[in-house]
């Protein structure tokens, strides 16, 4: 298994197919933002450079992807395929539309997407005004990125008016009500739940710091 350089041609292949868009980033996080990265090698064979065996990933998920610790909790072969072959496709889409120049939306106070990314959890909320002073919040959780089952996963949906910078959601339940304050801080945002995390999902959570992505 010596590794053998890239013909140029596929590593440019790779390179603009990807844009630097790591594919496990978007498969498993819809995070398709810009990443520092490396050209892996699917099959974990580095003298492979068939095209259909080299993928764009960010440092973190190609050392995931070779670390050879434990073989269940890593990630397959198939499953990062299917990931390039989705980013690929929402790439081809998105570069397809027209380019507006000269002008560009301007989102005002915290309206946006917001992210939380830790070792086992990803959770994302997004804030979308209504009026004066609704809002709406869609989140998407997470958990157990690593467990060999799959992960599992929550939802949630709600709107709540601004108050002391705190969009609140709260739910009267037998015993005791579950709440969850999101408390917005410049492109910051705290979450806390308080009894029952996994309300909106087993298992799943969404407390914790999220940063608002630019
Ligand atoms: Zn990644």
């Amino acid at each position: 298994m010596t590794r053998k350089p890239l013909d140029k041609d596929d590593e440019a292949t790779v390179l603009t197919m990807s844009r630097r868009r790591c594919c496990i980033c978007y498969g498993l996080n819809k995070d398709a933002r810009l990443k520092k990265g490396q050209i892996a090698h699917l099959d974990k064979n580095s003298a492979n450079n068939k095209l259909d065996n080299l993928a764009f990933l960010c440092f973190d998920h190609h050392d995931l992807y070779d670390s050879t610790s434990s073989q269940s909790k890593n990630l397959t072969k198939k499953e990062v395929m299917t990931y390039r072959k989705e980013l690929h496709e929402a790439i081809a889409e998105e570069w397809k539309k027209p380019i507006q120049i000269g002008f560009s939306t301007l989102k005002t106070g915290i309206e946006g997407h917001y992210i939380r990314e830790t070792e086992h959890e990803n959770s994302e909320l997004t804030i979308t005004k209504i009026d004066a002073n609704q809002y709406q919040i869609d989140g998407f959780t997470i958990w157990g990125l690593s467990n060999p089952n799959g992960p599992n996963s929550g939802s949630l949906e709600f709107r709540a008016s601004l108050d002391n910078n705190t969009l609140r959601f709260e739910d009267q339940l037998e015993n005791d009500n579950y709440t969850l304050e999101l408390k917005i801080t410049g492109d910051q945002i705290n979450a806390s739940e308080e009894n029952v995390p996994g309300y909106f999902g087993l298992n799943a959570s969404f407390n914790g710091e999220y940063k608002r992505v630019k």
